[in-house]
């Protein structure tokens, strides 16, 4: 494959950013992968296992030549890195980022992005419960969705040129409307997240049952539900606190419906049970 972007700087080196990084150097889509990390063992961990072509502690150094900026921090700290970047990005070049919220990152990033610089915010739909400079891998986003939420007006080359990187990384790629993004999102991921927690939280204040019986007895059910609970506490934070309404809109319904499932089991209404989990069922098979 051809290259793309000549120069890539990645702010932030957790699972996104170093999975991007080792899937466009593997496909040759790029010239050179510039890596910004706030901290100094990310940045070392980062050089050793050789995440990206060059790391600094400075982003207005890995953003000045960069011809694409990928923004990859936590959905909270994105406005803050666009106003520092901001006075070092060069004419013409693209700034997407690839938080998992898209209207309070669209808010708080495209204030501070200069004329000329094309803001194209973005979603990929992959990812691991690890984090951090050692989680990625390259085949992270083969086969799944990416999403590209570029505001009225985007300049639509270049929309066409990220989304022609993010294919030839393995993903499919479709716009959003941001707003509808936050919804969709809240409830295929967001939601589903904070239930996970709270089973793990429940587990933990059932007294009658301990921390590591929990552990050890551990059943399929516990184990497949809660996998994601293991995800990052900071990333998941700012998930919530940034997309607060469409989470508290979908958690509201969540809690109705347990509501009747609760009430259906109080009173041995086995045939609503039935049909519920038969619907839901279909439903969840659909699901590859
Ligand atoms: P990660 O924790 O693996 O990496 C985040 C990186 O950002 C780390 O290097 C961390 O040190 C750095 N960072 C944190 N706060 C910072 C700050 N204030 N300034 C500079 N650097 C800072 O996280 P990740 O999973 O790669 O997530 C990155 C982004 O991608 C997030 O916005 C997240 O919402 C989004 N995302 C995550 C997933 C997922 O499943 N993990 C999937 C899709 C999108």
């Amino acid at each position: 494959m051809s290259v793309i972007y000549d120069r890539v700087a990645l702010i932030g080196l957790g699972l996104i950013a170093g999975s991007m990084s080792l899937a466009m150097r593997q496909a040759g889509l790029v010239r050179e992968v510039v890596g910004y990390a706030r901290s100094a063992e990310t940045r070392a961990t980062a050089a050793e296992i050789g995440l990206v072509d060059r790391v600094t502690d400075s982003a207005a150094d890995a953003v000045r030549d960069a011809d694409l900026i990928v923004l990859a921090v936590p959905v909270g700290a994105m406005g803050e890195i666009a106003a520092e970047i901001a006075p070092f990005l060069k004419k013409g070049a693209v700034v997407t980022d690839v938080g998992s919220v898209k209207q309070a990152v669209i808010e708080a990033v495209a204030p501070h992005i200069p004329e000329g610089v094309h803001f194209i915010p973005s979603h990929p739909l992959a990812g691991t419960e690890h984090s951090g400079p050692r989680s990625g891998f390259a085949s992270l986003f083969s086969n799944r969705w990416w999403l590209l939420t570029p505001p009225e007006g985007a300049d639509r080359a270049e929309v066409d040129r990220l989304a022609s990187l993010i294919r030839g990384i393995g993903a499919n790629v479709e716009d959003m409307d941001a707003a509808h993004h936050d919804t969709v999102l809240a409830v295929t991921s967001h939601t589903p997240h904070l239930i996970a927690y709270t089973m793990v939280g429940v587990a933990d204040h059932i007294k009658r049952v301990t921390e590591s019986e929990v552990i050890k007895y551990s059943a399929a059910g516990f184990r497949d539900f809660t996998r994601i609970a293991a995800s990052d506490p900071t990333m998941w934070r700012d998930v919530f606190l940034q997309n607060k309404e469409a989470v508290l809109d979908i958690l509201g319904r969540f809690a109705e419906e347990l509501f009747v499932l609760q009430r259906a089991i109080r009173m041995g209404d086995g045939q609503h049970l039935h049909d519920y989990f038969t619907r839901t069922r279909a439903i969840r098979r659909g699901i590859i």
